[in-house]
Order: C-alpha cells, then sequence, then structure tokens
C-alpha cells in the first residue's frame, strides 16, 4: 500500500477513492464538512471541542479529539442536545447510528 497522503491525484477515475480519502483526512482546514450531514463546515477555529471524558482510554479515544465539524443547522442542534455525538473508530458521528463503514453502531462520546 503506497502512502500517497498529501499527494492528490485527480488526473484519473481511478483515483477518486483514494482522492477522497486523503481528502477526509485532510479537510480540517480546507473543505470541511459537518460530520453529520455532510453539509459545508461552518465550525470556527475559536469554537469548542467536545470534552473527553476521563475513561478516555476505555472507550478507545484517540488523545487529542480533532475540531468537529459541523453546519448551522447541526451546531444549534448540538448546543440544544437535540443532537448527541459519538466517536466510531476514527471519526465523528451521530450517535448511536450504524455505521456502515465499520459495521458497528457510533458509541456516544
Ligand atoms: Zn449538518
Ligand atoms: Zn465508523
Amino acid at each position: 500500500m503506497k502512502d500517497t497522503v498529501g499527494m492528490p491525484q485527480t488526473d484519473s477515475a481511478d483515483t477518486l477513492a483514494a482522492d477522497a480519502l486523503a481528502g477526509f483526512q485532510a479537510d480540517q482546514a480546507a473543505e470541511a464538512t459537518c460530520v453529520v450531514c455532510g453539509s459545508p463546515s461552518t465550525t470556527q477555529p475559536t469554537d469548542p471541542r467536545p470534552s473527553v471524558s476521563s475513561d478516555v482510554d476505555a472507550a478507545g479515544l484517540p488523545a487529542t479529539l480533532p475540531t468537529l465539524q459541523l453546519c448551522d443547522e447541526h451546531w444549534s442542534a448540538y448546543h440544544t442536545d437535540w443532537l448527541l455525538l459519538g466517536w466510531c473508530v476514527d471519526h465523528y458521528a451521530e450517535a448511536l447510528r450504524f455505521c456502515d463503514v465499520h459495521q458497528q453502531n457510533v458509541p456516544p462520546l
């Protein structure tokens, strides 16, 4: 497996999937999208990150969570407790929903 992160390739349709993956990993600053619906993120650098409880190790969470990217709609939902977020392996997702990628229900943060 070649490490092409940081080297976006757009010259072939075959690279679209790999390109999308690279984009997903590198989009924290550029074209971030809402972790719930995929709309353009309106997260600001000053927005708070989710706080992680002390049982981080047990939950398998990374030591430092990446910036939470949400659209306006889901930010307001999150702040009014209508939206429960979880962490699935290596990405945010709406808690308790089934992740097709990892074949599991997303545990809440
Ligand atoms: Zn959204
Ligand atoms: Zn997942």
